[in-house]
């Protein structure tokens, strides 16, 4: 037999030459593949991991969940799909959010068209063909559109600790948890980081560890989830209603049905402040932030909020130094605001100590624990819950080339631009999902990315109607929305603290503010650029 007729065929004649090629297979890249395949396009979705789900797939650490609430943390595309899936808990566990993921791609039919266990290592532009060579660990497939869903909070954030590799005990990122869980018992564990992650597993880390240290850079503001057993009324109510619940929910400012107070803090008088903060620390959940109209745009407005949730820090823990250190002196809310179950109770436990490294960063991991203040701290596990280099960490481990050859990393090296959060100058027929310059994390991203989902696809169903073969942002419409978006972003105090929105928590990377701030107007924009026949974006019928 002739050695061609052996050789295995290479992935793009496995594959044929595809309509489009998707990276990622989380929420986003599922629904795209869904949307696409639909509309009788040959896309398929790339994804690294070994299974489907994404962010839900990789952060199996105890206690990970949404803060969102599930029934709204949840696809809108289907009436019969909200219909029938039931949510157990107010915020669902991270096994809960995989096992309906992984229902909707069975359900959808979606699992013949993903590649899992494939990296995608490069993206190319062919300016002759107009078509996009992507090349990953298997091999080299075309596609006439490349679309990223490769998440906010994908690309893991470790420090670049000194001593790690001597390090004699065990060590895991939050974001990379292994699928066979983790047992603590009779271990000594440090915890380095108090965000989102840290927050959510602390507690539960502690019940388990014979003794949990944590070392806290910044102290971070949260309130409690009270969740439970999801209440059936409200299942009922929402169920009597679906399209009328969604439809508020996306006229309000983070596309999540948190109760807007149109009062002003400065306003109102300070037994209506407290009563408002009350009522919304009773109800818990991420929508204390829309306690008032001020509260992300005032300072003095934020400093009443931030008095309150220090207060009741107070109140919890028992030592008044280890309160002082949990106690935040930031803006409420330019940190992303934590949702927690327990967590500054934890504090009161006899097995758990804080170590403030806030004024001098950890020194060393050592072959027996980690040093820091001087001091070593004898470990049998650390676990790094340092987030996530966000927005651009994944998307910029590509190796993406536009027109001219220009890469990404290039055309970004002072920070993101974009136009919409779903185009880049320079790059046809290449689309974001939740990029930077859309409201993505400012938001309940599920609805941000089932619009943003539906605007590509309308776009390309809309550019086969009227035989176009390219589409691409301008460097005009791209400038001007750049600049909106900073200035939506400078009348607001979230760029006022050194956040991951602004990149701040990765050494190097630049200080730009990458979310848009405002679902409603975003849809609307997006909508109207969709209606003036993509305004802002130049439309070729050759490639
Ligand atoms: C712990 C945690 C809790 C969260 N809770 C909430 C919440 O309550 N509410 C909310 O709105 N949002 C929340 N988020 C944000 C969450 O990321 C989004 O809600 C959503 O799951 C993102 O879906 P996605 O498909 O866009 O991205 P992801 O779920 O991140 O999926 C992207 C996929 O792309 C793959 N990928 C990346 N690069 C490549 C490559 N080069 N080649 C192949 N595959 C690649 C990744 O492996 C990943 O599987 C949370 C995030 C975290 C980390």
């Amino acid at each position: 037999m002739p050695d061609r007729a052996r050789a295995k065929p290479s992935e793009s004649e496995r594959l044929g030459e595809l309509d489009v090629l998707i990276v990622g297979a989380g929420f986003a890249g599922l629904y795209m593949l869904h949307r696409l395949r639909s509309a009788g396009l040959e896309a398929i979705a790339y994804e690294a991991g070994s299974g489907i789900g994404g962010t839900w797939f990789w952060n199996r650490y105890p206690g990970a969940r949404c803060d969102i609430e599930s029934i709204e943390y949840s696809y809108q595309f289907s009436e019969e799909l909200q219909r029938d899936w039931e949510w157990s808990e107010r915020y669902a566990t991270q096994p809960e959010i995989l096992r309906y993921v992984e229902h909707v791609a069975e359900r959808f039919d979606l699992l013949p068209h993903v590649e899992l266990n494939t990296r995608v290592n490069s993206a190319t532009f062919d300016e002759t063909t107009g078509r996009w060579s992507v090349e990953t660990d298997r091999g080299v497939v075309s596609a006439q559109f490349c679309i990223m869903a490769t998440g906010c909070l994908s690309s893991m954030n470790t420090p670049d600790f000194k001593g790690l590799d001597s390090f004699k005990g065990s060590w895991f990122h939050t974001g990379r948890w292994p699928h066979e869980g983790v047992d603590f018992t009779d271990q000594r564990v440090g915890m380095i980081g108090t965000g989102s992650s840290a927050i959510q597993s602390i507690p539960l880390i502690a019940q388990e560890a014979s003794h949990l240290t944590v070392f806290q850079r910044t102290a971070s503001y949260s309130v409690p989830a009270h969740n439970g057993p999801l209440d059936p009324e409200r299942v009922r109510e929402f169920k009597a209603d679906i399209a009328g619940f969604r439809e508020r929910n996306s006229q309000l400012p983070f596309g999540a049905g948190f109760k807007l107070n149109l009062a002003k803090a400065l306003e109102s008088t300070s037994e209506q402040r407290q009563s408002e903060y009350d009522e919304r620390w009773a109800t818990g959940g991420l929508g204390f932030v829309a306690a008032f109209s001020d509260l992300l745009i005032d300072r003095e407005a934020n400093d009443t909020a931030a008095k309150f949730l220090r207060q009741k820090i107070r109140e919890t823990v028992k030592d008044a130094a280890v309160a002082e250190l949990l106690s935040p002196d930031l803006v409420v809310g330019c940190k992303r605001l934590c949702v927690d179950t327990g967590y500054f109770e934890t504090f009161n436990r006899p097995n758990v100590t804080l170590v403030d490294v806030s004024k001098a960063p950890i020194e060393e991991i050592t072959r027996n624990g980690l040093r820091a203040n001087g001091e070593e701290y004898e470990l049998d596990a650390i676990v790094f819950a340092t987030g996530f280099d966000a927005m651009t960490g994944a998307l910029l481990s590509i190796d993406i080339r536009g027109r001219g050859g220009m890469t990404l990393r290039e055309k970004w090296a002072e920070g993101p631009r974009t136009y919409l959060g779903l185009g880049v100058a320079g790059f046809p027929n290449f689309f974001t999902i939740t990029g930077p310059g859309s409201p993505s994390v400012l938001s309940n991203m599920i609805p941000s990315i089932e619009q943003h989902v539906n605007w590509i696809a309308d776009c390309v169903e809309y550019m086969r109607e009227h035989d176009y073969a390219c589409i691409e942002a301008t460097e005009e419409a791209q400038d001007a929305w750049v600049a909106h978006v900073n200035e939506v972003a400078n009348g607001t105090l979230f760029p006022t603290c050194n956040s991951w929105y602004l990149g701040a928590n990765v050494p190097g990377k630049p200080r730009v503010f990458m979310p848009y701030l405002g679902f409603p107007p975003y849809v609307q924009k997006c909508n109207e650029v969709a209606e003036k026949g993509y305004e802002g974006f130049s439309l070729d019928s050759a490639g």
